[in-house]
């Protein structure tokens, strides 16, 4: 998917989302790659209407630009969340609900600390579509250095599940999710739920991955020691490092740009979840 381009500067990004409007045309963009299509009909003839709808010339349904994705039934006008994602991932020192608060003025703590949050998790969302081939896995823990508390969990820190998915040069496709700790009980389903059974699963020698197999995975251990911090799994290595540089608000225009995507896929995943649910009854 070809997204448009995001801005790099502060200066450029007022001007290029000065509007409502503009900020819908960004989403719409992103949703609708190369036009927009009706969810209902698949038709692509529309009126677009004010406030981000588009009025479908052929069933007459009536699509929100912003339906489905993490913008859904906000109250608060589309600008005030570019203004949240940009500072969210501006920040060189990290990010509180408070700070957020302050730039925003938003009226409510908890308003704040519910945004910071959805943003937070939606980039850590695995993707609908597992992977496949040869794939790494590794966990992170994020908020700090990789510790050796592995299977114990870490006080204040959030472990994640990377997968990376080797391609002709370099990473293919990720997939990142949260888990409670390191046991296998916790890191399987992860798995299960990112990689294609019967793909090639690349770990390290971590006890809390020897069920794999078990699983139909080709499980490959790249080494018996379950010590952290060697590069056998440059892959995943690569995706937590720059997972981490985002956290820290390190990082370049090219990663907020590709982080925004994140947050429109995984609310659109959601949405396909509830249809599907939804055909089922
Ligand atoms: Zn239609």
């Amino acid at each position: 998917m070809q997204a448009p381009d995001y801005p790099q500067t502060i200066v450029e990004f007022r001007e290029r989302f000065a509007t409502e409007q503009a900020c819908e045309k960004y989403v719409a963009a992103l949703r609708w790659p190369d036009g927009f299509v009706c969810p209902e009909c698949g038709t692509k003839k529309a009126w677009e209407m004010q406030r981000g709808l588009y009025w479908c010339r052929w069933c007459g349904y009536q699509a929100s630009v912003t339906a489905g994705t993490l913008f859904h039934d906000t109250h608060k006008p589309l600008r005030l969340w570019f203004e949240a994602m940009w500072y969210v991932t501006s920040q060189k020192s990290g990010v509180s609900a408070l700070g957020l608060q302050r730039v925003l003025g938003l009226g409510s703590y908890h308003t704040a600390w519910n945004w910071l949050h959805k943003l937070r998790r939606a980039m850590l969302r695995p993707g609908r579509d597992r992977l496949s081939g040869r794939v790494e896995v590794d966990e992170i823990f994020i908020g700090g250095e990789r510790s050796g508390k592995r299977g114990r969990g870490a006080a204040g820190k959030a472990l994640v599940v990377i997968a990376a998915q080797e391609a002709e040069k370099g990473i293919g496709r990720i997939r990142m999710q949260r888990v409670a700790d390191a046991a296998g009980e916790s890191l399987e389903p992860a798995v299960w739920e990112m990689v294609e059974p019967g793909s090639v699963v690349r770990t390290d020698g971590w006890r809390g991955y020897n069920g794999l197999t078990e699983l139909g995975y080709q499980h490959q251990v790249v080494s018996k020691q379950p010590e952290l911090g060697d590069n056998l799994l440059p892959l995943v290595n690569r995706v937590a490092s720059l997972l981490q540089r985002w956290l820290l608000g390190t990082h370049q225009g090219a990663v907020q740009h590709s982080l925004l995507e994140y947050y429109l896929d995984e609310e659109s995943q959601l949405k396909t979840v509830k249809s599907d649910r939804t055909s089922q009854e």
